[in-house]
């Protein structure tokens, strides 16, 4: 029988990894809560219209990248449905920003998110199948001040500040405005007008995009277009007074406040529903050509574009999985030590360790408590010491004089030194020694 592997393009990730994704994970939590945004979880999967609609029918994503099936019905009060693994967030939690009224509130709503998302794309080193973003929307009616650029500020200065703490050193902001509903058409018709004559000469992506939605040919990656992609006009000189307006006061805001950025004229970002701001932040260690760690822009329309009330918005999506290879190549993910590995001297010392164990678990001097790994009884010295030295900082020993005279042997490996600690000074002992 031919042996059952996890699906192309999706992994496992195994406990040497998860500790910096929940670094990752709690860094970002961190800081969201210091900027007042809350969490939002959205289902997994929605119906397929929500992103036909949102994302754009001419995007890559929802052109060929969703996983989309019928889903039948199973009783008479049901209705067959086409449903899809979500491809992204945004559109998710503009949803619920309409279905639960919070625009109602008349209150900003800022909300994040950390979940898998779904796309069938080529896998290869920093793009998967399955992958997790984390993200935030700033959203809300416009006399909440959802439209300010100092909402498009306030962002970008978040993610500097995330990015930081996470000790990402060396990304760049790149950021550029595609003007809003009002400016882009006259955009476009001077877009079309400069590729008919080269068009021709550009990838069989660039023809149908040329046709269907020429913001994209601006993206495409194909080395041979290039010199043709950087002829073309730049959307900078067809912004209208109150796109560019609002571009100098981001870009203001951000040099007031020390955030570094550089202009793009080509970021444009993949999903159809951005207007003005867009950004993206890159980093080159370790992602090859897969180096976007996030991005993100405003979106205006979206809301409206899916059935919901006019509310304005800005948001991101980072991939945690390009996050973690960046920590990875920067050698900035050390593998977290247990604090000691107690190794009981003969198995009827083995319900003694359990009880110390339990103790430095529980104790105070760790806040919550000391990370201990236990040993067994069953071991010889010398393969508990083996045993220690790959999981923990120190080794403990708990032998019957251990036992009876409270006072317990322990070796810090990193100082090399062995040394008598009273029961009661243990837990004080094994932080000190781990700080
Ligand atoms: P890219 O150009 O890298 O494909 P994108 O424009 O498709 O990115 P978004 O849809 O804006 O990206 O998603 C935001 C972020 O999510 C990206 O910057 C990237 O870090 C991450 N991401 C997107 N697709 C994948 C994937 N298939 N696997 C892993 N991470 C991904
Ligand atoms: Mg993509």
């Amino acid at each position: 029988m031919s042996t059952l592997k996890a699906v192309r393009g999706t992994r496992d990730l195994l406990p040497s990894e998860t500790g910096l994704w929940n670094r990752i994970e709690a860094t970002a939590r961190s800081v969201f809560e210091r900027y007042n945004f809350g969490e939002i979880r959205t289902p997994i999967f929605e119906d397929t219209a929500l992103f036909a609609r949102g994302v754009g029918e001419e995007t890559d994503i929802v052109s060929k990248e969703m996983y989309t099936w019928e889903d039948r019905a199973r009783a008479q009060s049901e209705k067959t449905q086409m449903l899809t693994l979500r491809p992204e967030n945004t559109a998710g939690v503009v949803r619920a920003y309409i279905e639960h009224k919070l625009g109602e509130t008349g209150q900003l709503q800022k909300l994040y998110y950390i979940g898998p998302q779904f796309r069938r794309e080529r896998p290869q080193k920093g793009r998967y199948r399955q992958f997790s973003q984390i993200g935030a929307e700033v959203i809300g009616p416009v006399s909440a001040g959802s439209e300010s650029p100092m909402r498009d500020a306030e962002v970008l200065e978040m993610l500097a500040t995330l990015l930081d703490e996470l000790g990402i050193s060396g990304w760049v902001l790149k950021l550029n405005s595609v003007g809003s509903a009002s400016d882009r058409p006259a955009y476009i018709a001077k877009l079309k007008t400069a590729l008919e004559p080269v068009v021709g000469q550009m990838c069989v992506d660039c023809q149908r995009r040329a046709v269907t939605n020429p913001l994209r040919v601006l993206d495409c990656k194909v080395p041979e277009d290039q010199p043709f992609i950087d002829a073309l006009p730049k959307i900078a000189d067809s912004l209208d007074e109150a796109s560019r307006a609002h571009f100098a006061a981001v870009c203001a805001a951000l040099d007031t406040a020390g955030v570094p950025y550089i202009r793009d004229h080509r970021l444009v970002r993949g999903l159809d529903y951005y207007t003005r701001t867009t950004f993206e932040f890159t980093h080159d260690a370790g992602l090859g050509t897969q180096n976007a760690l996030l991005g993100g822009g405003r979106y205006d329309g979206l809301s409206e574009l899916i059935g919901g009330p006019k509310a304005p918005g800005i948001g991101f999506a980072m991939g945690e999985d390009r996050l973690v290879l960046t920590l990875l190549e920067s050698q900035q993910a050390k593998p977290a030590l247990a604090e000691a590995y107690i190794a009981p001297l003969g198995e009827t010392q083995n319900a003694a360790a359990l009880e110390l164990a339990r103790e430095l678990r529980r104790s105070s001097a760790g806040r919550p408590g000391l990370r201990i790994e236990l040993g067994d009884g069953s071991f010889r010295l010398k393969k508990s010491f083996e045993a220690a030295d790959k999981v923990a900082r120190a080794i403990v020993l708990l032998g019957e004089d251990e036992a009876s005279s409270g006072i317990l042997t322990v070796k810090v490996f990193a100082a090399g030194v062995q040394s008598k600690v009273p029961r009661s000074d243990l837990a004080a002992f094994l932080m000190a020694a781990a700080t």
